[in-house]
This record gives C-alpha cells, structure tokens and sequence, in this order.
C-alpha cells in the first residue's frame, strides 16, 4: 500500500522526478511520513482504476423544449422575524387540509403543496427563514423559483428583510411580497412598498415587477390571492420541466424514522418518480421503497415540482443533494463507489500536502550537504566528514569528550546503506543549526558489534541501531561498559530520541 501511495505520490501531486535531489532518501523519508501520519489505503490500484471508468452519474443535458410541459412554481417564505412566516405557513396548509376534506394529520415533509381553485399547484417549502435557502445553496441546490418576501405591515422593512432581498438577488429568484399583519390597527402597506423602493425592490404601484399583497396570516385574509400572485409569476418565468426519462431532484430535508429508516423529503425536478426506481444523491442511495405526501398518504408518481416523502434510502442523505435516478443497484453501488473513492482523493491531497512540506524541508538540508560536498556519493562524503573530524578533533579521548559535555558523540547502526544513509544526512542538518554538537564517531550497516561497543566506550557515546539487533552477549558487554544502546524501528522515532538527547546535553543556561 505505501508503494502505491508512492506510485500516486509519483505521479500526481508531487513529481518528484523533476527534483533534484532525487535519492533512495526521498522514498525512504515518504514511506516514513507516511507512516507517521497514519495514512491509510483501502483502495487498491485495481478498483481504483475500475471505479475510474464508470464515473458519477451527474444529470442529463437539458432537456428538448418540444419535452418541457409547464410546471407549478417552489416558493420559499422569506422575511424578518416575527413578521409571520410560520403563521403564514401554518395558515396555508391548512387551507389545503380543508380543501380536500381530508382531515388527516399532516406531516412535517419540508414541503407542501397548495391546490388553488383554478386547478394551479403552488409548492410551499416550509422551512421558513434564510439559513435554510442558505443552506441549499451553499450546496449548489437550485430548488426555489420565487420567495415570498413577508414585511409586517407595522414593523416595516427591518434588518431580515433586506438580508432576504439579498439572498433572493443573489440566487436571482424573483420576490412576491407579502404585506402582513394587515388586521392591525398601526397596519401601513403603503409605507412598506415605499421603503422598499430603497433596495430596489418596485412595487408595480411605483411602475415596477413586484406584485404586492395585502395579507393576514391570522385571519386568512387574502391568502389565496398570494398563491395566485406566485402562479402569474410562474407564468411569466414560463417555468417549466421534462416529465420523461431518468428522475433528476433535490433532497429538502432527510431524517432516520424509527420504523422506516432513513427517509428523505425531495422535490422532483425531472422525470417522473415511481416505486421501484433506483436513486442516487450524495454518498447515499436508494430502491423506492414507498412514496408519500404531506399528507403521510401513499403516492404512485411523483412529476417536476411536487414534493415527496421517499423511503428505501441505504443511508441518509443530507438536504440539498442532489438526486440522480440511475439504470441499475449495480450502478448505483459503482457511484457511491466513485464518490466516496473522490472524497479519499482529496482527503489524501491533504495528506500530499504535509508530505510536501516535509519533503521541502529535507530537500533544503539535503541541498545544504550537496553545496559542501557537491555531489559525491554518501559514503564519501560521509568519509571526508570522517576526516574532517579527526584532522580537527584527534578522536577525543574520553575525558575530554565528558568535560565538552556539548558535544553528543553517536554511532548509528543501520540494516542497509539507504537507511543509514537516511539518518545520516537528517543529522547532517543538525551540525549547523543546534547549540549542542553531534558528533558521529562510527557509523556501519549490520548488527551491534563489540567494536561498536568500543567506539562508544571511548567516545562515551550512545549507540544507535536502526532495524538491527543485539546478541545477549553485546547486551553484556555495553551494560558492564555502561554504554547506552537505543534501537529504533522507524526513522523519525530515532531523530526524535537523538534531539531528546541533544536538548539533555544542551548547556545550561546558568
Ligand atoms: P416568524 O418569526 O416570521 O415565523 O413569525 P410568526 O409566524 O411566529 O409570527 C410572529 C407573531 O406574529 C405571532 O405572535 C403571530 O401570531 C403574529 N402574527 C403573524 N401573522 C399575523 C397577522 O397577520 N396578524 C397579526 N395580528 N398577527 C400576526
């Protein structure tokens, strides 16, 4: 799995070919980072390149206006707090309750429909308040084709009502208004439709687009003249949607029923939804088990704008996804597969990232080495250096070394000359920067040996083994020396013990 993340290392974020400085350090130094940063792989080349080729499923190209048969407008009640949106809400459903003598119990569904007497449907989305057109927009969800802007006719246009008509600009959704609460006594439209002039919002009163409606949540009044003002709207947007072929919608709202599991509220925007269909949104996908309305009663098909109740979902998706009807549970599997392998990539770009940085840092030591050394092989170079510290230093004997007690003298021990080399050029960064020397007296690769042992009596130095062992008898031999062996299994974890040590000898600032 390192490999491959190496072999993805290689070939996409970071080329590292195009680097100088590339060494067996390099892998030696990512294999080692990623380990640390506990990265983990499920996905194997193979099914990486399977999921590949199928891809998500994404919606149809638009549709053929010869397909396009009108549709009923979504609207979303927008306003400042207090003016009457979940009134206006409750009132409106509950006209609906009436009108079709149902007498049911009606559903929390994150949507409803209104049924004028004309035959004309307007969709309600009753999650009042902006966070939730918010919310779905942030998502890239395009639900809602009118808000109903609702001012208080006593209040007057306050700091919500111009945050709405900001929200409604930016999605470019056209605004009805609605001029509440005028039951009241201290009631004054006109002045409402007079202030809004201030943000651009015209009332055809002033010889603007805006239709204006006078209305009281708590009485009813004029209700159903708002519903109509939303249907001359929608005319006039000619909204209108392709009832035919695979479904394409949105999820309003989704939460886990204790007995039905995950369901999910949509608006269908294309298509036509029917038990049985295959569905995918977000990580999430689903074989319609059952479809209901707000009314909690059972539908068979579900067209562009209607909201429906959706049970059968795998898991939850999450409001404002996107839902896409796909051929097959076998390609719906595939983009859950797709999408979830796409949320690792970026997930591990992250992850590139610190290994980037990382290997930045590393690069700018290894290149400090070269600029000394130029670009001989590490064993020369380590050799010259060797040299130098003899030549400088005539293998300070041991007294000496316990009185310059800044001086940290170390044997490193490696299985095989990448490693070795490794740890050798990470503590050749530490020469220059640190207050406290590093002195390498030996270094080799293979076990710890007596003449190991030795050097570090001499030295009075540590012994560091980096996957190598120690007999019994060395293990001897260095207690009765009192010399320190420290073995590591991991690169970072040495560097990590050897600055531990270096900070010890550090000198004390007195
Ligand atoms: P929201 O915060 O916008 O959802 O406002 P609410 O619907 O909760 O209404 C706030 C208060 O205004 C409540 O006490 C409602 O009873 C009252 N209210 C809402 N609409 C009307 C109305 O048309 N006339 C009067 N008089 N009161 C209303």
């Amino acid at each position: 799995d390192v490999d491959f993340v190496y072999e993805g290392l290689l070939n996409t974020a970071v080329d590292i070919d195009s680097l100088e400085a590339r060494s067996r350090l390099d892998e030696v130094w990512i294999k080692e980072v990623i380990k640390k940063a506990g990265m983990k792989l499920k996905w194997s080349k193979l099914k990486q390149d399977k999921v590949r080729e199928n891809r998500d499923a994404v919606r149809r190209p638009q549709a053929d206006p010869a397909l396009l048969i009108p549709r009923s407008p979504v609207v979303t009640i927008m306003g400042h707090v207090d003016h009457g949106k979940t009134t206006l809400l409750d009132k409106l459903r509950k006209t609906q309750v009436a009108a079709m003598e149902a007498g049911g119990i009606t559903q929390h569904i994150g949507a409803f429909l209104v049924s004028l007497p004309s035959g004309e449907k307007v969709t309600f989305l009753d999650t009042p308040g902006h966070a939730a057109f918010s919310a779905m927009r942030a998502r890239g969800a395009r639900v809602t084709d009118i808000v109903v802007l609702v001012v208080a006719a006593d209040d007057g246009v306050m700091k919500q009502t111009i945050e709405s008509i900001n929200h409604a600009r930016d999605a470019q959704v056209p605004i009805v208004l609605a001029i509440n609460k005028c039951d009241k006594a201290k009631a004054d439209p006109e002045k409402v439709k007079k202030d809004l002039l201030a943000y651009d919002v015209v009332c055809e009163d002033y010889g603007g687009e805006v239709q204006a409606v006078h209305v009281s949540a708590l009485t009813g009044e004029n209700l159903m003249s708002l519903a109509e003002a939303t249907i001359t709207l929608a005319e006039m947007l000619e909204l209108k949607a392709d009832p035919s072929g695979p479904v394409e919608g949105t999820v309003i709202e989704s939460f886990t029923d204790k007995g039905r599991g995950p369901v999910t509220t949509a608006i269908i925007q294309r298509g036509t939804l029917r038990k049985g269909s295959i569905l995918v949104a977000g990580k999430s996908w689903a074989k319609v088990r059952l479809m209901f309305d707000e009314n909690g009663k059972t539908v068979h098909e579900a067209y562009p704008s209607m909201p429906v109740g959706i049970i059968g979902w795998r898991d939850l998706p999450s409001a404002g996804d996107e839902i896409i009807e796909v051929e097959s549970e076998a390609r719906a599997r595939e983009v859950i597969d797709w999408r979830k392998f796409e949320q690792e990539q970026e997930k591990s770009k992250d992850d590139l990232k610190i290994i980037e940085e990382k290997r930045k840092e590393h690069q700018e030591a290894y290149q400090k080495v070269r600029e000394k050394y130029g670009t001989l092989l590490w064993k020369e170079r380590a050799f010259i250096k060797y040299l130098e510290r003899k030549e400088q230093k005539h293998l300070r004997p041991k007294e000496k070394a316990k009185r310059d007690s800044n001086v940290l003298p170390v044997i490193i021990k490696g299985d095989v000359d990448g490693s070795v080399e490794a740890i050798l050029d990470i503590i050749d960064t530490y020469d220059a920067s640190h207050e406290c020397e590093l002195e390498l007296v030996h270094f080799g690769v293979g076990d710890i040996s007596e003449n190991d042992i030795n050097f570090a009596e001499t030295f009075d130095g540590i012994i560091y083994g980096f996957n190598v062992n120690v007999s019994n008898i060395i293990q001897q031999s260095a207690a009765k020396k009192g010399v320190k062996i420290k073995l590591h299994k991991i690169i970072y974890r040495l560097i990590e013990d050897l600055q531990g040590e270096l900070s010890n000898r550090m000198p004390s600032t007195v």
